[in-house]
Order: structure tokens, then C-alpha cells, then sequence
């Protein structure tokens, strides 16, 4: 098998069938004793450990520098082994499966008091979800565990897309990652809350809110929470910075024309006081714009394609040390809403509305 070894952390390549069976292999493995391993799924990377085994899923937390009370997903390979973490399971959430599994798509139920405390936050609720990716679903089925994984990334950077982002952040800090190449949707998964009274997105993703209330006929909100109003998080993670670049990013919001002239105001600005200057545009207004330190996201027509770039535009932006980032912002409807989400906590309270 083809693997090598960074700074003590294995490498194993999984970039075709028999690799991937391979690399499963190696790394089912080291999941039932107790390692940590991170694995590529259709999002972004997950740093997986055996969800029932607690001294494992404690190393998760260590190695990310991740708060304690911000629970992790447990990831499946059959929907069936939901009913070993969950109950009661509500009809909706098998009908969900049946629509979105395997994909983007994370369930919030209540919890079985077989999962350990520290897989939830010490939350009576357990999120799981089943991947599509071929890497991760061959990995769940060589380990035959239900395993929770976060995003394989140091607590408050940009979730990973590669195996590079992985081992950029990890390296030395956990056993093994498998490289499956780039990540498809590249954004986190939708995070539905069904425990509740009505049904609620906690986090958006790939997989909408329209589409949700068209297979359940039920409505479908999206949990609006702000840091400052002092309430309780509907989800423990959304009170955590996240996504955030080294240097600090400016997202403007508006119509196409007024952002292109507000970020050549700021770029002329900025450059003039000798500052490094980032930005970040769609192809549509990239002809706008003269700087070596541009990044183009992807059309305006798809915002799915920006979603899968972001993560990596945000990390060159680190490797080319810019001192500042400019970003444009997009419509928030269908998948623009999970993108403006993750450039909002990126931009960390820094949006600026125009007109
Ligand atoms: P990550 O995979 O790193 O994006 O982290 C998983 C995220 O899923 C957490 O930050 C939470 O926001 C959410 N989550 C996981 N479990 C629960 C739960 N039981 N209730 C609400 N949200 C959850
Ligand atoms: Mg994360």
C-alpha cells in the first residue's frame, strides 16, 4: 500500500479502488485501537475515532484544541445503526435517510444513554449522518463502529478540503489520515435538529431548508442566533469562531455593481497605507481587479462550485501572508445561504452593508 509518513502522522493514499481498500483497511484498524484517524468525506475531512470507546473520542478534543461542550457527529454506514445511538427515531428522520443518505445531511435526535457524554457535549441529543464519500463509507465498513469525527482541522481554522489542509493543521498530533483527494462539496454538512417541537436547521449546508420541507410537507426554519443577544445557542458550536483565515477578512454585502466599487475603494486604501491586500471575487467581477493577491471563488451562477473553494482560498490566503482580505458577498438562497454563513463567521462581526 502506498503510504508515507509526516512528522509521525501515517499517510495513506486512497485515490483509487484498491487503494481504497487498502487504505480502509489500515485504518479501520487503527479506529479499533483507539487512534485517531482522519478520513476524507463528500464536505470536508472528518478526524474520526471510535464513537463508543470515550478515551478516543477525548484525544479528538485534545488534538483540536476543541472546546468540550461542542459535540461531535457520529457518521454511519447503514441507516439502521442509527437505532444503536438514537431513540425514539421519528418517522421523518427515516424518511430523511431514505432521501439524503447517504450525503450532507446530519440528524439530531435524542440520544441513547449507550453513547458517551463526551460525544455530545454532555447535550441528551446525538448528531449523526451517512457520508457518501467512498473513502469514508469503506472506512466505516472495515471498522464496523459507528464513528464520531469532527472537521480534521485545529479548533478555529478553516475546515480541511485536503489531505494537505489535514496534515498543515494535525501533523504529529494524530495517527493516521487517508487521502482521498479534494473534497466535493467542501462546505460542512446541514445540521438538522428533529428532538425538538418543530424542525429546525441548526446549521445550513448542501442540503437546503426547501428541500427538507418538501420531502417532510412540513416547514423548515433556519435557527437565527446572535452572539450578542445574550440567549443560549441552539447549538453548541455556533457560539465558537470558526473558519477564520490569519488575517482579517471584510465581507461586503450588495449588489454586484456597489461591491465592486466598495472593494476598490478599500483595496486602493489599504494598498496605499503598504498593506498586503486579499481579495476574494467571483469570476464575474474578477476583470474588475489587478492584484497578485487575488483569489476567484467560481461564477456567481454556481454557488455550489465557490462553496467547494472557499476553504482552500482561505488557507492560500494564509500561505501568501496577507495582511488584509476583501471579500465579496452573494445572494443567501439555496446553497448561497451556506456559503454567506461560512464567509460571515469567517468575516468574524466584519460584514459591511452597502446602499
Ligand atoms: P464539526 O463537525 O466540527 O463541524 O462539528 C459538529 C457540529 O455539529 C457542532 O459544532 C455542532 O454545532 C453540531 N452538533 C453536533 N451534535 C449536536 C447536537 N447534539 N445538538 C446540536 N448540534 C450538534
Ligand atoms: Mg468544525
Amino acid at each position: 500500500m502506498a503510504e508515507r509518513k509526516v512528522a509521525g502522522t501515517y499517510v495513506f493514499e486512497a485515490k483509487n479502488p484498491v487503494e481504497r481498500t487498502q487504505a480502509a483497511k489500515a485504518a479501520a484498524k487503527l479506529l479499533r485501537q483507539g487512534k485517531l484517524v482522519a478520513f476524507p468525506t463528500e464536505t470536508v475531512y472528518g478526524l474520526g475515532a471510535n464513537a463508543w470507546d470515550k478515551a478516543a473520542v477525548e484525544k479528538i478534543f485534545f488534538a483540536k484544541g476543541r472546546p468540550a461542550d461542542n459535540p461531535l457527529i457520529v457518521h454511519i454506514s447503514q441507516p439502521e445503526q442509527l437505532e444503536a445511538l438514537a431513540s425514539p427515531i421519528p418517522d421523518a428522520a427515516w424518511l430523511l435517510a431514505e432521501h439524503f443518505w447517504p450525503g450532507p445531511l446530519t440528524l439530531v435526535l435524542p440520544k441513547k444513554p449507550q453513547v458517551p457524554d463526551v460525544v455530545t457535549g454532555g447535550l441528551a441529543t446525538v448528531a449523526v449522518r451517512l457520508p457518501k464519500h467512498p473513502v469514508a463509507l469503506a472506512l466505516l465498513e472495515a471498522a464496523d463502529l459507528p464513528v464520531a469525527a469532527p472537521s480534521a482541522n485545529l479548533s478555529g481554522r478553516p475546515s480541511p478540503t485536503t489531505a494537505e489542509h489535514v496534515l498543515t493543521d494535525l501533523a504529529g498530533r494524530i495517527d493516521a489520515v487517508v487521502d482521498g483527494g479534494p473534497c466535493e462539496v467542501g462546505l460542512e454538512s446541514t445540521v438538522l435538529n428533529l428532538s425538538g417541537e418543530t424542525l429546525q436547521i441548526l446549521r445550513p449546508g448542501a442540503v437546503t431548508a426547501e428541500e427538507i420541507s418538501e420531502v417532510l410537507g412540513e416547514k423548515c426554519a433556519v435557527a437565527h442566533w446572535q452572539e450578542e443577544s445574550g440567549a443560549k445557542p441552539p447549538s453548541p458550536g455556533l457560539k465558537y469562531l470558526h473558519y477564520a483565515p490569519q488575517a482579517p477578512l471584510y465581507l461586503l454585502r450588495g449588489d454586484p455593481k456597489s461591491i465592486v466599487k466598495a472593494l476598490q475603494e478599500r483595496q486602493q486604501k489599504w494598498e496605499a497605507a503598504g498593506k498586503k491586500t486579499g481579495l476574494l471575487v467571483s469570476a464575474e467581477t474578477a476583470p474588475f481587479f489587478a492584484s497578485e493577491y487575488l483569489l476567484v471563488l467560481g461564477s456567481r451562477t454556481d454557488p455550489a462550485g465557490m462553496a467547494a473553494r472557499l476553504y482552500d482560498a482561505l488557507r492560500r490566503f494564509d500561505h501568501m501572508g496577507v495582511d488584509v482580505i476583501l471579500a465579496e458577498g452573494y445572494p443567501a438562497t439555496g446553497v448561497g445561504l451556506a456559503l454567506m454563513n461560512r464567509l460571515q463567521k469567517a468575516a468574524g462581526g466584519r460584514v459591511i452593508d452597502l446602499e
